[in-house]
């Protein structure tokens, strides 16, 4: 279970950044079905509620809403849970958010695309993916949080389901190797399109 800074479980929901910033889910639409610490259900048949609205948090998330647009800072209101029976905290973020992680789940895999398999410069993907006002004009040499991806993604701590590659890969052999991956798992509607743009759709189920 991926946790925040704050040591709190984050949960995925299903609906998605998009759905949720236009309408923000109720406490007991985002409530999860069980408490993933303990494994109590939320809602007990016959019971009390176990999983009980904690508040919200704001929640900011960078990158762009699809391959076209370019890059910004939204905010969303995660709703937190809090565990009856454990005392965990909970908290739950729309589909395509991911625990530690400021850019969005498809941001990350649209970037890791263009550097792996388009071959972009790291400037050029930086300027599809990272919001201009907070990255200003420092680092115009590249981008070491596209680096840093490819490295996790190597370590197997980001895009986890992507295909093993070995120890002796590239940083941009592995960042190819994962896109490829979260563009194939892309909804087969979407075969026509840009690999890049694939890889942005995949990796926006991914968890
Ligand atoms: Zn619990």
């Amino acid at each position: 279970m991926p946790r925040n800074r704050s040591g709190h479980s984050v949960i995925q929901s299903a609906i998605d950044i998009k759905r949720w910033q236009q309408q923000p889910p109720t406490v007991v639409e985002a409530r999860p079905a069980r408490c993933p610490a303990c494994g109590a259900a939320s809602c007990p048949l016959g019971g009390a509620i176990q999983l009980q609205g904690h508040g919200r948090r704001e929640r900011q998330v960078w990158g762009p809403a699809s391959p076209d647009q370019p890059p910004e800072v939204i905010s969303v209101a995660a709703r937190r849970y809090r565990c009856l029976g454990c005392s965990a905290v909970l908290l739950v973020v729309p589909r395509g958010v991911l625990g530690r992680r400021i850019y969005s789940a498809a941001a990350i895999g649209f970037a890791l695309a263009l550097w792996g398999l388009a071959l972009a410069t790291a400037i050029e993907v930086r300027r599809r993916v990272g919001p201009a006002r907070i990255l200003g004009e420092s680092a115009v040499t590249g981008w070491a949080t596209l680096r840093r991806w490819a490295r996790e993604v190597a370590q197997r701590r980001l895009f986890a389901q992507a295909p093993d590659q070995g120890p002796s890969a590239s940083l941009r052999k592995s960042a190819a190797t994962a896109a490829a991956s979260l563009a194939a798992s892309a909804d087969p509607t979407t075969r026509a399109l840009p690999i890049e743009h694939r890889a942005f759709l995949g990796a926006a189920h991914a968890a």
